[in-house]
């Protein structure tokens, strides 16, 4: 009898010790998938965005239709928009 309780709990501890193992493992993978725009410069899941692929072998990733647009129909400098990393490095506003 005790050693059939004994045997559930170390079952049941073993399980728990598995489902820890595989959300580092997602986490992990989720850490890989990361993708910068090619317009503001920030980084996101690359499932959420928008992926263009060029004829010339050249991809941009897009992290909204906000950077899509201002890029491409708007056609925007990144340098003179003043929410892109672009225009933050070009007038010095990060604290390193
Ligand atoms: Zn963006």
């Amino acid at each position: 009898m005790y050693l059939a309780v004994l045997f559930l709990i170390l079952n049941i501890l073993h399980i728990i010790v598995k489902f820890i193992n595989d959300l580092e493992g997602r986490a992990d993978y989720y850490k890989m998938a990361m993708a910068k725009c090619t317009f503001c410069g920030c980084e996101q899941e690359d499932y959420k965005g928008t992926y263009l692929f060029k004829n010339d072998g050249s991809t941009n990733y897009y992290c909204g239709s906000k950077c899509h647009k201002s890029h491409l129909k708007l056609h925007r400098d990144r340098k003179r928009v003043a929410w892109t990393e672009a225009y933050k490095n070009v007038h010095k506003k990060i604290n390193k």
